[in-house]
């Protein structure tokens, strides 16, 4: 089925896989040309998500970071956005498979520009994702808030020390950017937001680990800025292991191995996950219909140029790309994004694909923020920390949200959560708690069901 309602029209079709920051800025590129533009995104949002951590310890809500590409794109008559999950991509007949909700839809293509990011990766232990949630997606922060603000109300009805104990402890697997944050933050909850909110536990006894493989936190801002977060984060009171690895999560807890070959099990009712990546499936899916390679994280091999062997008007662009020196980080999906598009424009007014000039990553640094008023930062060869790298990490954030409305709702909330110990979203829904269990058990009927019907 083509999409019904759909404006047929003459004009060159472009094709846009994902609403990301990939995505949406390539569509956003795109807005004065003269094409036909159809964005297929399986989430009906642009996702803000360096601020997912906030989401899910009750500093912001969903809205804030996450606001309808539908209306973020009203006024660009050129574009459609379309719902659904692009499933396959057929590069001889240029089209693209999507599904929503089991009815299928093909979309025709004359350029192809794929930024459909990147999942949690457990390693091929695929089944820690039910006790360890992964933070990629509002679900995941929302289903995350609703386990942490979970545990401490079962730890106040419980009147088994153990059990409590077990509430109370937080793990935090992988040291990066996103780990660092969530570790700070779930310190911060326990220690000054829910602090005398309980009768019979005290919150800011609970205990916040953080697991890491590597032998530093923030391996790739290195060893300098990776010592200050360390530091920042033993005053929030985070007990840290490095060149540790987990082997084992369940329920109750995980098995962590160290590096003198040791094994130790730590009792845990909250695990959160943030140790690895997985690109999307779609890489592999080119790579079955092409010469395109895609590496271990499933990443495609893109050529210089951001496209696929052969197929100079398909681009890959994003955590869904490897390309040397370029990070899987935001700017790296929009410097990619926009020059794609740019590529489109020019050629569309007879530039040759012959004359591109290779893709340039242009470094404008990374930052982490690891409490209220402190983060570290690295821009170009200046690395610093505290305060003045917590206020800039502040201001970049703002300026790349989007939308006006969205800076203007996460200031507010900001500036309550910073010159006060509160915090505006701390509402958890059973659902929301319980949301991994319960689908997990559904698919389990369906399979024995439709193992029943033949
Ligand atoms: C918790 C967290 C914190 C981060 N913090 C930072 C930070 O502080 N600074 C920084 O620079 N970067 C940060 N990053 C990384 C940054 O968010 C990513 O590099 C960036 O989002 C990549 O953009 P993208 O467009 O490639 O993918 P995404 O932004 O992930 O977008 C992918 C899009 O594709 C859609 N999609 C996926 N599969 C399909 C499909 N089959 N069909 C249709 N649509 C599909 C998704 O729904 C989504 O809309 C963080 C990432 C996470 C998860």
């Amino acid at each position: 089925m083509s999409h019904p309602g759909a404006v047929q029209s003459d004009k060159h079709k472009v094709v846009i896989i994902g609403s990301g920051f990939g995505g949406l800025n390539a569509a956003q590129k795109l807005r004065r040309a003269d094409v036909d533009i159809k964005l297929i995104a399986k989430t009906t949002h642009h996702l803000f998500q360096p601020l997912l951590y906030q989401v899910a310890t009750g500093i912001l809500s969903e809205g804030e970071i996450a606001p309808p590409t539908r209306l973020i794109m009203r006024k660009q008559r050129n574009a459609q956005v379309v719902l659904g999950e692009a499933t396959h991509i057929d590069l001889v007949n240029q089209t693209v498979d999507s599904v929503l909700l089991g009815h299928s839809y093909r979309t025709p293509y004359d350029s192809l520009i794929i930024a459909a990011g990147a999942g949690q990766s457990y390693f091929g232990n695929d089944q820690f994702a039910e006790w360890a949630p992964g933070m990629k997606t509002i679900d995941d922060a929302l289903e995350l808030r609703g386990r942490i603000l979970g545990a401490f109300e079962q730890a106040e009805r419980s009147s088994d020390p153990v059990r409590r104990e077990k509430l109370l402890t937080f793990v935090v697997v992988g040291a990066g950017p996103t780990g660092v944050e969530m570790a700070g933050q779930i310190a911060e909850l326990s220690d000054s937001t829910l602090k005398g909110a309980f009768r019979h536990i005290d919150p800011t006894q609970a205990r916040v680990i953080l697991i890491e493989g590597a032998d530093q936190v923030l391996p790739p801002m290195g060893p300098k800025l990776g010592a200050k977060a360390h530091k920042r984060l033993e005053k929030l009171g985070v007990e840290i292991q490095l060149n540790a690895m987990v082997t084992d999560v369940d329920r109750n807890g995980l098995v962590v191995k160290y590096k003198d070959g040791t094994s130790k099990r730590i009792e845990s009712a909250t695990k959160v996950w943030s140790a690895g990546v997985a690109a999307s499936p779609l890489g592999a899916d080119l790579a079955r219909q092409s010469d395109t390679e895609i590496d271990r994280a499933g990443r495609v091999k893109v050529l210089p140029d951001l496209t696929i062997p052969g197929h100079p008007n398909v681009w890959v662009v994003g955590d869904m790309a490897f390309v040397e020196g370029v990070p899987g980080q935001a700017q790296g999906a929009i410097q990619g994004a926009k020059y794609a598009a740019d590529l489109i424009k020019a050629e569309l007014k007879g530039a040759s694909p012959d004359s591109r000039a290779p893709f340039k990553y242009f470094n404008k640094g990374s930052m982490a923020a690891v409490s209220k008023y402190s983060a570290v930062a690295q821009v170009g060869k200046l690395e610093f920390g505290g305060f003045l790298a917590w206020l800039a990490w502040l201001g970049l954030h703002l300026i790349y949200l989007v939308g006006f409305q969205s800076k203007l709702m996460t200031v507010l909330s900001w500036t309550r959560s910073f010159l006060s110990p509160g915090r505006g979203q701390l509402t958890m829904t059973e659902q929301q708690a319980y949301a991994r269990t319960r689908i997990e058990q559904l698919e389990e009927i369906a399979a024995v069901e439709n193992e029943k019907a033949g």
